[in-house]
């Protein structure tokens, strides 16, 4: 952290505090620097700028994004680097995050330095909401295999100090590294954390006891919530970002609802190209403010989610996003073209008892395949219970086949999805 980036920090903690109208209008500086740079530094935004005959100085107010044609992560991926980064950046500089390929393509992003600063600090201004203080221990989940970074200097003098956990790692690793770390702050995948929760809950173990749990980067479902805030004994928040967009939006601690981080990125919810009206749910589309070594505007990020009507009642002028139903790939389709989203698996199965993981995985054909790790109090006819279920949320004769398995692979780059459908889906946007 240097001296700039406190006062991004500080610029951050305070724009959050800003009237809808002022942040509007930092939102829209932003954009047109960000679109200006693009136009004139990377090929890729050139071409499909002129394919539309448009100007960066086109671009006057956030509605005129719309004029800008959307581009997904599949377009990306199919160019080679050069056309996709700006030219003025050295890549060799950049920090490069690599994004989930589970059932599409990975994608490396690229960010200039402060940029990904900028991004990180947004993570911690969402924290900082929530009574966090620079001094607090973090426990910190990745997907990566165990690694020590080495600390920054502010980890020298006490500030944001952070011990990495690997998903990758048994939770009885976990247990025995958090023991001795003693943090405040847990942050993970939800499957992370309740994976965790899962162990403490069986070993009887309460000397783990963080005052904050943040859960990221997966949909956190009533039943894990409530599973994980009963064994901590706190509430999880949650924050919704990925590698593409940083800190996307985060739950208030007043409000009912995640507020966006208008002041990095614009965020639309769309359906058949239009935005659609807070309530109503649509897929997610970012523009990453900061992505200057990639540019990142109207990008698909792959996710269905619904904005909130609701006035924020804090005080924060940042809008409320009211969740994030899940991914479009992770929608099951029945044969009649219906989509649903995951959320009422995770109730179907919670009544079963005796199960330690799962994932429910759609096949190409429609075939539903549902992977269970058992514990012993799995009851011999548990998979008649699991399908019983299962049916209460379908009456379409869609195929289900159940497979006790010993393991449940994770690929460690990825953010764990328990629900997967490979069934090609019309376009939503
Ligand atoms: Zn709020």
């Amino acid at each position: 952290m240097r001296p700039y980036d406190v006062l991004d920090l500080y610029e951050l903690m305070k724009n959050q505090w800003r009237k809808p109208e002022e942040l509007a209008e930092i939102q829209v500086k932003k954009l047109q620097k960000l679109v200006r740079h693009a136009y004139e530094e990377v090929p890729y935004y050139r071409r499909l700028f002129d394919s539309v005959k448009l100007t960066p100085s086109d671009i006057k107010d956030i509605s005129d994004l719309t004029k800008i044609p959307i581009t997904s992560k599949e377009q990306l991926v199919s160019l080679p680097l050069k056309e996709i980064t700006a030219g003025g950046v050295d890549l060799d500089y950049c920090r490069v995050t690599t994004t989930s390929g589970t059932t599409g393509v990975p994608i490396k992003t690229y960010y200039r330095r402060r940029d990904f600063t900028l991004m990180n600090l947004g993570w911690a201004r969402a924290y900082l909401a929530h009574g966090m203080k620079p001094w607090y221990r973090i426990g910190a989940f990745s997907g990566w295999p165990s690694i020590s970074p080495k600390p920054s200097w502010y980890e020298y003098i006490g500030l944001w100090r952070r011990k990495v956990l690997s998903s990758l790692d048994s939770p009885d690793i976990w247990i025995s590294e958090l023991r001795k770390w003693r943090p405040q702050v847990i942050t993970g995948y939800v499957m992370n954390l309740k994976l965790l929760a899962f162990a403490i809950q069986e070993h009887g173990d309460s000397d783990i006891r963080p005052q904050l749990i943040f859960s990221t980067s997966a949909i956190l479902d009533d039943y894990s919530r409530k599973f994980i805030t009963d064994v901590f004994k706190e509430k999880v928040v949650d924050i919704y970002g990925s590698n593409e967009g940083g800190c996307i939006a985060w739950e208030c601690p007043q409000c009912n609802g995640y507020h966006v981080n208008i002041d990095m990125l614009v965020l639309e919810i769309l359906e058949n190209g239009k935005s659609v009206p807070p309530g109503k749910e649509g897929e997610v589309v970012i523009t990453n403010l900061h992505s200057y070594a990639m540019p990142l505007i109207r990008y698909r990020l792959g996710d269905i989610g619904t904005l909130s009507p609701e006035v924020p009642s804090c005080g924060r002028g940042m809008p409320l996003l009211k969740e994030i139903t899940g991914r479009i790939d992770d929608f099951i389709v029945l044969p009649s073209g219906k989509r649903i989203s995951p959320h009422p698996f995770y109730h179907a199965l919670r009544w079963v008892r005796g199960i330690a993981k799962w994932r429910i995985i759609q096949e190409e054909n429609g075939i539903l395949k549902v992977e269970v790790v058992v514990s012993k109090d799995f009851s011999y006819n548990g998979s008649s219970l699991i399908e019983a279920n299962l049916r209460k949320i379908f009456d379409d004769k869609l195929k289900i086949e159940i497979s006790i398995v010993a393991e449940i692979k994770q690929d460690p780059s990825q953010k764990f999805r328990s629900v997967i459908s490979k069934v090609k889906k019309a376009d939503l946007i």
